[in-house]
């Protein structure tokens, strides 16, 4: 039997190590993957952590139903090599994007096609083992899409970056049809949603960072104009350049950066809520109604949104973001850089 090397969750706040197991035999439906690569994602620093601030000193502690070692990651594509007796439809050597949001399949969420949103979900690296890894055991080929003629290291982040970004515009409707939407926060998934958007609206979208390297970035990827929330006039010259967004995507979701997109709003004008940074955010409760104003949060897509995506990139309108691979052994420096706010675009890991 061959072995499976893993870059293993071990203790909370503790730097990930390697561990090595036997390589799991598939059963029933279940399909064994061989990881091409992995993308590194925010939200895995908050797994390592073990909590989400809340603002002020609450925590939302998320170390419960995860026995250690755990393995994280969940922007996985790679490779079928071993099916289950039961797993029809899994051909080995297809290459393949792996939908992590993985539900209970029997509870209403599931029956209505939103696994994403299941309360005692398997959402592989979240609380079923995920790809920072050699492999990784998928439960059933239904999660399984194929991506050729994609490159992997686009297909991976799909899957969360990429997912996330797309079912947040899709739920801003039809505003966008009437005007540049607004995206606030362009790390992997801001950049994510700055490509969609460029494929999916007619208008190029106007951007916000605090960081003046991703705002270049963000301008040379085809952004209409770039604004740095920290400076005090930034909410006046979006509303100067604008006249009041009707459509905006928060990928950050700190009191900060929800301030700044709820504060250049038109009338009738929507906020998506994507980010998890933390933070206490507060409104004057009477500009919900004045304002009549939509605040909407979304937790990654279903299954039949990442196939919509798949589909999308495959059709060739999403212009490339910026990718680095690094090995899989280099899991925690990736995550260091990313914390650190060192990265411009997508990290991902190959196997
Ligand atoms: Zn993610
Ligand atoms: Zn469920």
């Amino acid at each position: 039997m061959s072995q499976f090397h893993r870059q293993s969750l071990v203790a909370y706040g503790q730097p990930l190590c390697e561990t090595i197991a036997d390589r799991p035999t598939p059963r029933g439906s279940e399909v064994l993957v061989r990881v091409s690569c992995c993308g590194v994602c925010h939200s895995d620093l908050h797994l390592q952590d073990g909590y989400f601030e809340l603002g002020g000193d609450r925590r939302l502690d998320i170390t419960k139903d995860r026995p250690l070692p755990f393995t994280l990651g969940h922007e996985i594509a790679g490779i079928i090599e071993v099916a289950g007796e039961a797993a029809d439809g899994a051909t080995i050597g297809h290459r393949v994007a792996v939908y992590p949001w993985i539900g209970c399949g029997t509870c209403a969420a599931c029956r209505a096609g939103d696994e994403n949103m299941c309360s005692s979900h398997r959402h592989l690296g979240i609380a079923a083992d995920g790809g920072y890894a050699t492999h990784v055991l998928v439960p059933h080929p239904r999660y399984l899409i194929d991506y050729a003629p994609l490159a992997a290291d686009l297909a991976g982040p799909l899957m969360c970056s990429g997912l996330t970004a797309y079912a947040a515009l899709k739920r801003l409707a039809d505003r966008p049809e009437r005007g540049p939407v607004l995206l606030v926060g362009l790390g992997g998934v801001g950049m994510m949603g700055l490509a969609l958007a460029r494929a999916l609206f007619r208008d190029p979208p106007f951007v916000a960072d605090i960081d003046a390297a991703k705002r270049t970035a963000a301008l040379a990827a085809g952004a209409a104009q770039a604004f740095d929330p920290s400076d005090p006039q930034a909410r006046r010259a979006v509303m100067t350049a604008t006249g009041g967004v009707l459509a905006a995507c928060d990928f950050v979701g700190s009191d900060k950066s929800l301030q700044f997109a709820t504060g250049v709003l038109a009338r009738g004008g929507k906020v998506v809520v994507t980010g998890l940074l933390g933070g206490n955010f507060s409104i004057a409760a009477a500009m919900i109604a004045i304002k009549a104003m939509t605040i909407e949060g979304t937790l990654t897509g279903t299954l039949a949104e990442a196939r919509e995506l798949i589909e999308l990139a495959k059709s060739g309108k999403i212009a490339p973001i910026p990718t680095r691979a690094r090995p899989l052994n280099q899991a925690q420096a990736a995550l260091d850089d990313l914390r650190a706010g060192r990265v411009v675009g997508r990290t991902v890991l190959t196997a």
